[in-house]
This record gives C-alpha cells, sequence and structure tokens, in this order.
C-alpha cells in the first residue's frame, strides 16, 4: 500500500496506513520526476511525500 500526501495531509496518511497495516510505515520524498504528475490522495495539491509499509 502507498499514499501520497502534501504537506497538510502528512499526519492523516501515516496514520491511515497504521490503521491499515498495523505496522510502522516508512515516509520518502517523491522523486523530482514524478511531483508534478502525482496529487495527493485528500486534495488536490501536488504530493510531496509518499508513505508505504516497505
Ligand atoms: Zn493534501
Amino acid at each position: 500500500m502507498k499514499i501520497y500526501s502534501c504537506q497538510m495531509h502528512i499526519d492523516q496518511a501515516l496514520e491511515e496506513l497504521i490503521l491499515q497495516e498495523e505496522v510502522y510505515p516508512i515516509m520518502e520524498a517523491v522523486p523530482e520526476s514524478e511531483k508534478l504528475s502525482t496529487k495527493c490522495t485528500y486534495c488536490d495539491e501536488s504530493a510531496l511525500y509518499v508513505v508505504a509499509n516497505k
């Protein structure tokens, strides 16, 4: 599972992944090349972070 998130929704993304996967998530910056084409899961901002369980 992977959740893309902007600055504003990163806490929500971390929490959701913890609830669903029951592991502590890994948070990484979205690569420059993907930033423009990737939107936050919760709003229309560009995603800055990707939260994943591995
Ligand atoms: Zn957002």
